[in-house]
């Protein structure tokens, strides 16, 4: 049977789940609309040269974590693992960066070759963010401010602290670089495998480690901040007293590096310690560099990917309440003569006030089941059709979760009672 069972680390949504990945979908696209963000869609496979190129050779993802494959034309394709490179791939391929600054969101799933566990999938979610256009820090601030507005959304405000540094210009990388290479240098018995690959190709990933025999190495590295260039600095002193003014508090860790290539100054993470090992909610930044890179125009840039997967453990962990909804508002029980008037009167309901959810009963059955069915529901109301409603043009309403009476009603009568429910 194992032919028949999904792909390791790639779970289906079921729809006891569905609603509530609905609700906070929801909720994070009306947080999106309000700070004027559009939507954009682009494909899920591309190019694989486009990841390499942006996301960097020498990192996690590219190393040893694409789906990558040739197609039946012996191309290479990968499905994404991120959505920034697609992302920026489709608005320099459709010329969005040439009219203005741009405020871009999108919402799907990323695939990563990874151990699978609680919080980490091969296949997963995320909604992400990209501004082009604007050099900042004010920008960087309100995208800050904006994912602050998504917790106290959701619920999970308390749960989450912001980090933020930065990684200055590329210039002030390649110094910080130098220093780091002749210190791990000098501390070379102490790195592991990956850590001595790095060594020489990528050694700021080092400062990513989560080996916990290198924390102290690491700790006591030759810092970013050192050797950071005036425009970064000033960039990144800015950013710190908007959030001040905007009350955001946040602290600055020095081994933030993010783990891609194509981040420069502002780089921040949200993290929680209510889901282990898997604490990282929402991580982003700046990439003034990437778009030329991939030839598109010189364009400053940012943003953030969050993992949906990751929040719904955060909110069901925090905030369950939220996640709680009422599936079904009405459920229709009609006895076997009735069918055509129940599916009538469904409609009209439906009609009249679009919002209600309305379920009939189909497949027949007696009443004792009938009711049993819509007690499962969840429904707050049935309306019953029998031979004598009918032919009285009423239907009876039932509460199915208060102790009130049930009442006799006319279609009209009942229309105005479901507007107030
Ligand atoms: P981590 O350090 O946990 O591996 P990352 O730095 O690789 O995260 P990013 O590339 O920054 O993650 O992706 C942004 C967000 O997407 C993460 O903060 C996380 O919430 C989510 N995410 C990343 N990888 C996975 C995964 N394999 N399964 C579920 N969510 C993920
Ligand atoms: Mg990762």
């Amino acid at each position: 049977m194992t032919s028949t069972r999904s792909v390791k680390g790639m779970n289906d949504l079921l729809p006891a789940d569905s609603s509530k990945w609905q609700r906070v979908e929801q909720s994070l696209k009306s947080v999106l609309n309000s700070y004027g963000y559009s939507e954009i869609r682009f494909p899920i496979l591309e190019k694989t040269e486009l990841f390499r190129r942006s996301i960097g050779e020498v990192t996690d993802i590219v190393e040893k974590e694409m789906y990558t494959f040739p197609d039946r034309n012996d191309e290479n394709l990968t499905l994404r693992p991120e959505g920034t490179a697609g992302c920026v791939r489709a608005c320099i391929q459709n010329s969005l960066l040439n009219s203005g600054p741009l405020r871009l969101w999108y919402n799907g799933p990323m695939f990563r070759y990874e151990r699978p566990q609680k919080g980490r999938m091969r296949q997963f979610h995320q909604f992400g963010v990209e501004c082009f256009g604007m050099t900042g820090p004010d920008i960087d601030a309100e995208v800050i401010a904006m994912t602050a507005a998504f917790w106290r959304a959701l619920g999970v405000a308390e749960a989450v602290t912001l980090e933020i540094n930065s990684l200055g210009t590329s210039a002030s990388r390649q110094a910080h670089k130098k220093a780091l290479i002749e210190y791990f240098e000098t501390h070379k018995s102490v790195l592991d495998e990956d850590s001595q690959r790095r060594l020489d190709t990528n050694p700021l990933r080092i400062l990513d480690t989560k080996n916990p025999e290198m924390q102290d190495l690491v700790e006591s590295a030759p810092k970013l901040s050192e050797y950071m260039d005036e425009e970064s600095r000033i960039h990144f002193e800015g950013l710190c007293q908007l959030l001040d003014q905007l009350d955001i508090s946040y602290r600055v860790n020095h081994r933030l590096v993010r783990g891609l290539d194509y981040y420069s100054k502002t780089v921040f993470e949200w993290v929680t310690d209510a889901l282990g090992a898997q604490g990282t909610v929402c991580g982003g930044g700046r990439y003034d560099g990437l778009i030329p890179q991939l030839g598109g125009p010189e364009t400053p840039a940012l943003g953030f990917g969050l993992g949906v997967e990751r929040l719904m453990l955060l909110v069901e962990e925090i905030n369950p309440g939220f996640l709680q909804q009422q599936a079904v508002d009405i459920f229709v029980i009609a006895s076997d003569q009735e069918v055509t008037q129940a599916l009538q009167l469904a409609e009209k309901i439906r009609i009249a006030e679009p919002r209600l959810s309305v379920v009939v009963n189909c497949g027949g059955g007696s009443f004792k089941s009938q009711f049993k069915k819509a007690d499962r529901s969840g429904a707050e109301l049935a309306l019953i059709l029998g031979e004598d409603e009918v032919r009285e043009s009423r239907v009876t309403l039932k509460y199915l979760r208060e102790k009130k009476d049930q009442e006799s009603l006319t279609l009209d009568e009942a229309l105005n009672r479901l507007r107030s429910l």
